[in-house]
């Protein structure tokens, strides 16, 4: 067997994720890797922490980027908040809803599963009468920005819910950090957990999280270990935090952090919410354009998520044809439908570095001469 290196093609990404990156970003990650515990690099890691607590909009100090993708943020906040025993109201709206009832099942807790349609986004009603009903949760999960059906629901209200209740609020935050307005502090989140390769358009690997003080209370308080030696942020937190006193835990993803540092100065610099400004305007553009090719969005207005539409693949049209379709003859890349959509919608991401006009233009024209040539 000959090998050769690996050169792949500029592919455009407009799936759910990994999404376009940026060549500032790609040429950060190319710089001499430097020891873990190199002082330089420690300060560094102290810009990410304060670039990601400013991404949150959060004073937490319990803010940092896990070594492993958005994933192992998701079992971070389960695996160090829960006990066996505990009780987690889940809303289920999508795939990503149904992993968090998985995650809480794998921690000996009880879920109760609070579902909406897909779609749509999770209803804060429904919410507040599983809260009602029962007085023993101590917790409520739910995803801001469910990429599996493109909805967005209501973080705050939902957070809101959770507090009266005297619950923790678990939110995952993968796709919707960068792309849509994010207020960890002002909404009350307990546990946020993103990833890098969504709307920070970073490479995938790296799952950046946030605990409210009030959760790293409940993490210390807790009379047992978390059962994840590896996600365990009692011990993950002194690696990421006391300057100069830094103690080993694992070796980071040095290179990979330089383009997380990288991706969040690109964000800094452009201002956040012209970033959650440039992802509306580039979704309207989208939009106006499918509807001008007749193409249908699942989500009802004003419950869409602007960086993942979702669309129905119209009667008669090969799913499968179109998608390589755009591949091979545009380097373009669109998501699948998940689940209950797979075969039946596309998901179309406009993410981070990926949401601009051209990337737009591109897609609209590929995809009206797919529908008519592929
Ligand atoms: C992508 C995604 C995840 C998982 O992130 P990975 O980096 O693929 O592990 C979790 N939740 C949501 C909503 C996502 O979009």
């Amino acid at each position: 067997m000959i090998i050769k290196s690996f050169n792949p093609p500029r592919r455009i990404l407009m799936g759910p994720g990994p999404t376009d990156i940026s060549p500032q970003v790609l040429s950060a990650l190319s710089r001499p890797t430097l020891g873990h515990l190199d002082p330089l690099f420690v300060g560094m890691m102290d810009e990410v922490k304060w670039m990601l607590q400013q991404t949150f909009i959060t004073k937490n100090e319990a803010t940092l980027a896990i070594s492993a993708p958005g994933s192992a943020g998701m079992e971070a906040c389960f695996v160090n908040l829960l006990s066996p025993g505990d009780t987690v109201i889940v809303c289920r709206n999508g795939v990503f809803g149904g992993r968090m009832v998985e995650n809480v099942e794998r921690c000996g807790a009880h879920a109760i599963v609070v579902d909406d349609p897909w779609g749509r986004a999770v209803s804060a009603e429904k919410l507040e009468a599983a809260l009602k009903q029962h007085p023993e949760a101590g917790y409520v999960a739910f995803v801001h920005a469910e990429t599996s059906t493109g909805a967005l629901s209501d973080a705050k209200a939902l957070c809101q819910l959770a507090q009266q209740h005297h619950c923790l609020s678990i939110v995952d935050m993968v796709t919707s950090l960068g792309g849509v307005p994010v207020y960890v502090d002002e909404w009350g989140v307990d546990a946020a957990y993103s990833g890098s390769q969504k709307c920070l358009s970073c490479v995938p690997g790296l799952a950046p999280v946030s605990f409210s003080p009030r959760a790293v209370e409940h993490i210390l308080r807790r009379p047992h270990k978390s059962q994840s030696w590896f996600l365990d942020q009692s011990l993950v937190m002194h690696y990421w935090s006391g300057s100069g006193k830094r103690t080993y835990h694992h070796t980071a993803p040095v290179n990979s952090l330089y383009g997380l540092h990288e991706a969040l100065l690109r964000l800094q610099d452009e201002g956040i919410e012209n970033a959650w400004a440039r992802h509306e305007a580039m979704h309207q553009r989208l939009v106006s354009g499918l509807n001008t090719l007749g193409l249908k969005l699942v989500v009802p207005e004003g419950e869409r998520l602007p960086q993942l539409n979702t669309v129905w693949i119209p009667e008669g049209k090969d799913d499968q044809r179109i998608r390589s379709y755009l591949l091979n003859q545009y380097n373009l890349e669109i998501g699948a439908g998940l689940g209950e959509f797979a075969g039946k919608a596309w998901r179309i991401g406009v993410m981070g570095y990926g949401a601009r006009n051209e990337n737009i233009a591109l897609c609209l024209s590929a995809l009206e001469d797919a529908l008519e040539n592929a």
